[in-house]
């Protein structure tokens, strides 16, 4: 009866959605990963248009499952592999920015869902999953870890262990997205991470996950950390 006098409509565009969060159509909007040409090891997706003809006219010449981008043929990653699971635009970035900034946590059961839907197939299963951490001043003022949460749900369907106290941000950073230049956000990062437990992850394959990924600066910060401390925890 409440929900035929208050119907429960979708956050984005007003029409009547089931769980009144993202309705059917507003998630179409969505633009995955899955099935696009990736780098084999960042996962950024090409763009096809800029691949040279003479390329897809043979291309069984270089083997799609292992083929690189610049950054990745330049040996800038200390991670094994990054996957992502959506474009950050439209609908998506309007959904992480409420999520994260407006104190949505509803919202982060549905990306939670769409991140468990999406799994990229070509990962190995990890032993352990550690979320980006926050800098505690962050973390007090918005009262959660919008990773954790994701992390926490991922778990769940993935079987894993999640534990956030590994790892430790030991300084604030400005937002990535405030920066510009790929060297800005590389330096931002650098030595704001400290790994508080070996321990845990010695001989470990860790799924480090965070909400997003642009140049892959934070996440390559917490792997150099991460395989710093100890033996490897990545494949090389
Ligand atoms: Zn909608
Ligand atoms: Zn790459």
């Amino acid at each position: 009866m409440l929900d035929f006098i208050f119907p429960n409509v979708c956050v984005f565009c007003e029409s009547v959605s089931e769980d009144g969060l993202v309705c059917e159509l507003c998630l179409r909007d969505i633009k995955f990963i899955k099935g696009l040409f990736i780098c084999s090891r960042c996962g950024v997706p090409f763009d096809l248009t800029q691949v040279s003809k003479e390329y897809l006219q043979f291309p069984q010449e270089v083997p799609i499952y292992e083929h690189f981008c610049g950054r990745c043929l330049l040996g800038q990653f200390y991670f094994d592999k990054a996957r992502s699971v959506a474009f950050y635009d439209g609908l998506l970035r309007d959904m992480v920015h409420k999520f994260k900034y407006h104190g949505k946590l509803k919202l982060g059961e549905i990306l939670a869902t769409i991140l468990m839907e999406n799994f990229p197939n070509d990962l190995d299963a990890p032993d352990l999953v550690i979320p980006v951490p926050l800098y505690i001043d962050r973390l007090r003022k918005r009262e959660y870890n919008q990773s954790v949460i994701l992390g926490i749900n991922l778990c769940k369907h993935l079987r894993v262990c999640l534990d956030p106290f590994v790892l430790k941000r030991i300084r604030d950073t400005k937002p990535q997205f405030e920066i510009k230049s790929d060297n800005e956000k590389k330096e931002n990062v650098r030595g704001a991470f400290f790994v508080k437990d070996f321990d845990k992850i010695k001989g470990k394959t860790v799924l480090l996950l965070d909400d997003i990924f642009t140049t892959g600066s934070t996440v390559n910060e917490c792997a150099r950390v991460l395989l710093r401390a100890g033996p490897p925890v990545f494949k090389p």
